[in-house]
């Protein structure tokens, strides 16, 4: 039976997890592999400074004292049976939506399934804890991945809205309206401390994309590209190529040539250069002034 892989960034003992898990139960051999604690929004984290260690939970439960992104690369790259098929990350209690996927755990989570090559899928449910309906939407994806597959590079990441959804919509990510400011406060011996990520969220367009699906009622379900590339303005940006190699090559503002021991030097310039060059100046029979060795082939490179 095939492996899939299923993690959180809620931790090993959210709700959210368990509903995933046992959504998911009959599509293969479920193996739950996730941070002993919450995580929520330490993007894609990964713990290379110490060890990780696995605690057992249970048959094909474990958890791991790091983070989402710990746990796929463990889970994926040898601690389960054989290599997963699949990784699913969620339920997670709260939505992944638009900009915010960057510093989702959740959503890194199913980035790193992606990027050591296993298709991938993170879950969240915008609000609430009725997680039964997300769960169902994730099982369903999961199984049309299972059969389809994913296009290289590429995740999948759904939102489900508060009650029974509508139905699906796949989407694209909205974009948040930064108009939020950092909120200053005094604490008790009067040192300023600031809070950020403070007031109401507001967000662009709602047309087509994952904010306005799950505003409507329906379940969101965005593919995510992981090359982050942008391969149009790599296009128009080849011609800044010959001005920026042409700019570090030209001296900086107040630096003299270097005067070649083989290159014929005007006399006044060499004197009036260095001290060196006045000592050798005032030595006629010393040898030219020893030079920093620069060819002429790197100065072109
Ligand atoms: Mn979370």
């Amino acid at each position: 039976m095939a492996v899939l892989l299923v993690t959180n960034d809620d931790g090993i003992h959210a709700a959210g997890l368990a509903a995933l898990a046992a959504a998911l139960d009959d599509l293969g051999e479920v193996h739950v592999l996730a941070p002993e604690r919450e995580q929520s929004a330490c993007g894609h984290a990964l713990t290379l400074h110490r060890p990780l260690s696995v605690h057992r939970w249970g048959e094909r439960r474990h958890s791991v004292n790091g983070t989402p992104s710990d746990c796929v690369n463990l889970g994926v790259l040898g601690f389960l049976p054989e290599r997963p098929v699949l990784v699913v990350s969620g339920v997670n209690h709260g939505s992944n939506l638009g900009d915010d996927v960057t510093y989702s755990g959740t959503v890194s989570a199913a980035m790193e399934g992606t990027l050591l090559g296993v298709p991938s899928i993170a879950v969240s449910l915008v609000e609430g804890d009725e997680l039964e309906h997300a769960a169902r939407v994730a099982r369903h994806v999961a199984m049309r991945v299972l059969v389809e597959g994913l296009p290289p590079m590429t995740m999948l990441n759904i939102n489900v809205p508060t009650g029974v959804p509508k139905g699906v919509r796949v989407t694209r990510l909205g974009h948040r309206v930064y108009s939020g400011k950092i909120v200053e406060q005094a604490d008790p011996r009067g040192r300023p401390h600031y809070w950020i990520g403070a007031g109401p969220p507001a967000w662009d367009a709602l047309d087509g994309t994952d904010m306005g699906a799950v505003h409507e009622g329906y379940a969101a379900v965005t593919p995510l590209h992981l090359d982050l590339t942008h391969h149009r303005a790599l296009a128009q940006m080849t011609e800044w190529e010959p001005a920026l190699n042409a700019a570090l090559r030209a001296r900086p503002r107040g630096e003299r040539a270097p005067a070649s021991a083989a290159a014929p030097s005007n006399a006044a310039s060499r004197a009036s250069a260095s001290a060196t060059s006045r000592d050798a100046a005032s030595r006629p029979s010393a040898a030219p002034p020893a030079q920093p060795k620069r060819t002429r082939k790197r100065r072109r490179a």
